[in-house]
């Protein structure tokens, strides 16, 4: 495939920026389509014209990575100025520490535990029966007990996910860690930190480049004929084929918006434990950027719920028997030719950005190696099975 053909994206969410910016480099003209009205997908990122506070419009997004290429990938595009994700929860009529740490594990029991007590005390409360945990509920008796996993994950999970938790996979719990120690840093990665001017002008200067044109607020049919030498489509895979084997389930949220003046909660994230309250947590904007001060505040509620027909997808569910439809959709998607299903919505699954930005880099190498030996590009390099 020659330098100097054209190259589709739809999307201009961070797949779409990032492979974009590759194949740019390395001489492709792209053009990029999105529906919405801004770039930057759900990382969107906005000013709020009353407070001047910078708003993580679809929910907070908060960049942590190991990957050291990915974080100086970020940085070259903006600075990154240091944040740490201190998650607090109020349930039972308590505000606690999470992840959970020594401080919730003392604070919840009236104890004064060290750390070793505190591990066997745990071990104590575990469900030693469940050897080989599958469910998000089998995962916390069998790693917290009873008693932390109603406070702290019951009730959140089953408002978040909309099921039992016995219904969910236990991958969904193994991205939270049981710390026995102070440490409530709610990531354990090398490398955390915020955008110093917001996610959408990260993305805006990704896509800064001469050979890239972005057509905001556009849809593009991706099986409408075309004069693209390949497309990558970041859009939702049961989208992709007009939803022929029905809609893969997802979550969507409502936020409710709400400006205070001060410090509404001392904190940005607020989770809510109680199944009896209606929202999972709340966030206080500011506080995602805290090298800026603000006397306003905006803060969110955010709700969980199905996501209709008309509602903007999430997080995929992936329940057990979604995965037969799923495996439709892959054998149907794995049929076309000359397009890379990219990103979140179009593999199905739950992405952090940096993973979201390694799999982009990835698949754009990939693409250019391709191109050279002439060899065919795979429907996908990140498989949603
Ligand atoms: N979770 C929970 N209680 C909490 C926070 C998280 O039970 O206070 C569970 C919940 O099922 C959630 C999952 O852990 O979906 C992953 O949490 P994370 O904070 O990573 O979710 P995100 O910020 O991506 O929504």
């Amino acid at each position: 495939m020659a330098q100097g053909q054209k190259i589709g994206i739809v999307g201009a969410g961070l797949s779409g920026a990032v492979i974009a910016r590759e194949l740019a480099e390395a001489g492709y003209e792209v053009e990029v389509f999105d529906t919405r009205p801004h770039i930057g997908g759900n990382c969107h990122t906005e000013r709020d014209a009353e407070t001047g506070v910078m708003v993580h419009i679809y929910g907070p997004h908060i960049f942590h990575t190991d990957d050291a290429e990915v974080w100086d990938y970020v940085n070259g595009y903006q600075t990154f100025l240091p944040y740490k994700n201190r998650v607090k929860t109020t349930s039972q009529g308590q505000v606690y520490s999470l992840p959970v740490n020594l401080h919730t594990i003392n604070q919840f029991f009236g104890k004064t535990f060290r750390p070793e007590e505190a591990r066997a005390f745990i071990e104590e409360q575990a469900d030693k029966t469940i050897t080989d945990p599958q469910t998000f509920e089998e995962q916390a008796l069998r790693f917290v007990g009873r008693d932390l996993y109603e406070a702290f994950f019951k009730g959140y999970t089953e408002k978040q996910w909309g099921c039992s938790p016995t219904d969910l996979p236990a991958s969904i719990l193994k991205r939270l860690p049981v710390r026995f120690n102070y440490d409530d840093n709610y990531f354990f990665h090398k490398f955390q930190g915020m955008p110093e001017n917001g996610y959408t002008d990260m993305i805006e200067k990704i896509f800064d480049h001469p050979k890239i044109k972005v057509t905001l607020g556009q849809h593009f049919d991706p099986r409408a004929p075309h004069d693209y030498a390949h497309l990558f489509y970041s859009g939702p895979l049961d989208g992709y084929f007009a939803y022929e084997f029905g809609r893969l389930g997802y979550r969507t949220l409502d936020f409710e918006r709400f400006t205070y003046q001060g410090d509404y909660q001392g904190c940005a994230v607020m989770n809510y434990g109680d199944a009896s309250v209606p929202y999972t947590r709340i966030t206080e904007h500011k506080h995602f950027s805290p090298w800026e001060s603000h006397e306003g505040s905006v803060c969110y509620r955010e709700f969980s719920r199905a996501c209709g027909e008309d509602d903007i997808p999430y997080y995929p569910i992936r329940l057990v028997e979604e995965k037969a439809q799923l495996a439709d959709y892959v054998a149907r998607a794995n049929e076309e030719k000359a397009v890379t299903f990219v990103g979140r919505l179009a593999t199905y699954r739950y992405l952090d950005m940096d993973v979201t930005i390694r799999e982009a880099l990835d698949t754009a190498r990939l693409f250019l190696a391709k191109s050279k030996e002439e060899a065919a590009m795979p429907a996908f390099v990140h498989a949603p099975l």
